[in-house]
């Protein structure tokens, strides 16, 4: 029978550890984050003007934090893949969405495709610097025709008929994160335009060829401490070592490297949105109207119960999806519903939290509306709210 001391109380204040966390998880959680904290936060603000400086690169490289689940002969640290995760929770702490994106696209969009379809040699000439941050990658899918339908890329890249072996790539990619600052790119091409599905080629460029136009910088709503680029490939001419995997499997290597960026980029928008949410916490507790804190309100009470409900509800989709992706299973459809709700509840979230700040909400000194610009990418990028859903409901054979 229980007795009164036996009655718990309810620990609001635990940790709220998660199984898929060891204590090393934790130990590593805490050095990113005195690192963010330290070194990226205080420039947030001016990265917002300027676009985040390659030092970041260097320095994390440094650091051992762009390798976490990358293996030690290449540099990396050897983590197992909710190494990523922690990193792209952290991360949002700096409040820059920007600078976040951008080494996510090095770390867990470009270089993961490297290290499963790459050569030995590709993986020295290209992985082993990225790990280290002295070498910058991006990634270019879409194209000023194609984004959703990837299937419907233009970009050519054609066998050169002087028996040289090489190939001779034309095209262009859009909103390509990094692209300006990028030393390669994996590029999706097609080089067999009548075989469907199976006529696309990755290929590995280096950005300095001859051919390769970095056009204009792109403006945008927000990220704005990414650097976006319109890129153009004219005559480029690449060795038959630059093929990136298998010829004719282009499309179904980057259906694959999508898998984990919808992945991250979920789990990026969860800590965004926790992060948000605390900070109006926060300001809900100080800011006094009509005699109380603005939080005592039922209904603004109500508005974080409905928060962090929403945040919870995410947090435990990418958790439990990532320990089925971690252990073998391939949840394209469960990774899909993740990176669909994270991003709808980290937008609403972010909304939510400019109406509780008021006025101050939509101020740039508070940095709550640039949350907000930030988050509304994810409902577009790496696969739009559309295109989860599409391929959600394709799952159960509709
Ligand atoms: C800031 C930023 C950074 C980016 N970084 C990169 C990058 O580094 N590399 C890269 O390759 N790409 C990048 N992208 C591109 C991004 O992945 C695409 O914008 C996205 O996939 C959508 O493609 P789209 O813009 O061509 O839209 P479209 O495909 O033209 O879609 C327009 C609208 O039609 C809807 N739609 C399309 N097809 C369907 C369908 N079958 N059913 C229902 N609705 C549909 C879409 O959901 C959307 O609402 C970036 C984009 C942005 C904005």
């Amino acid at each position: 029978m229980a007795t009164t001391g036996d009655v718990r109380k309810p620990d609001h204040g635990a940790r709220r550890g998660h199984f898929i966390f060891t204590e090393e998880h934790e130990a590593l959680r805490e050095s990113i984050r005195a690192f963010v904290i330290k070194e990226l936060a205080p420039h947030a603000e001016e990265w917002e003007e300027t676009t985040f400086p390659d030092w970041v690169f260097r320095r994390m490289g440094e650091l051992g934090f762009l390798g976490l689940d990358k293996p030690e002969r290449y540099g990396g640290q050897g983590g197992d893949p909710f190494t990523s995760i922690v990193l792209a929770e952290e991360l949002a702490r700096a409040r820059s969405g920007g600078m976040a994106m951008g080494v996510a696209v090095h770390t867990d969009m470009t270089m993961p495709p490297i290290l499963a379809f790459g050569t030995e040699e590709q993986k020295q000439e290209w992985l082993v610097p990225a790990i280290a941050g002295t070498k910058i990658l991006c990634l270019g899918i879409t194209e000023p025709d194609a984004g959703s339908d990837v299937a419907a890329i233009k970009t050519r890249a054609v066998a050169a008929d002087d028996g040289s072996g090489e190939y001779v790539i034309n095209g262009s990619k859009t909103y390509i994160t990094n692209g300006h600052r990028a030393d390669a790119i994996v590029l999706v091409t097609k080089t067999d335009p009548e075989a469907g599905h199976d006529g696309f080629t990755l290929f590995l460029v280096p950005m300095d060829l001859p051919g390769v136009i970095r056009e204009q910088r792109l403006e945008k709503l927000g990220m704005h401490a990414s650097d976006t680029a319109l890129l153009a490939f004219d005559d480029v001419r690449v060795p038959a070592s630059a093929v990136l995997g298998e010829v004719g499997r282009g499309f179904y290597h980057i259906m694959w490297e999508l898998q984990g960026e919808r992945l991250i980029g979920a789990a990026g928008a969860v800590a965004a949105a926790q992060d948000v949410f605390e900070r109006t916490l926060s300001y809900a507790l100080e800011r006094k109207a009509f005699g109380r804190p603005i939080g005592h309100f039922q209904v603004t009470r109500h508005k974080f119960a409905e928060m962090a409900t929403k945040i919870e509800s995410a947090r435990q989709m990418v958790y439990t999806t990532a320990w089925r992706h971690a252990n073998g299973e391939y949840p394209v459809r469960e990774i899909s519903m993740a990176k669909l709700h994270a991003s709808r509840i980290a937008v609403e979230v972010a909304d939510e939290c400019i109406q509780i700040h008021g006025g101050a909400g939509y101020m740039k000194e508070y940095g709550i509306e640039r949350v907000w610009r930030d988050l509304r990418l994810n409902r577009i990028g790496a696969g739009t709210d559309e295109v989860m859903l599409d391929v959600i409901g394709r799952s159960y054979g509709l």
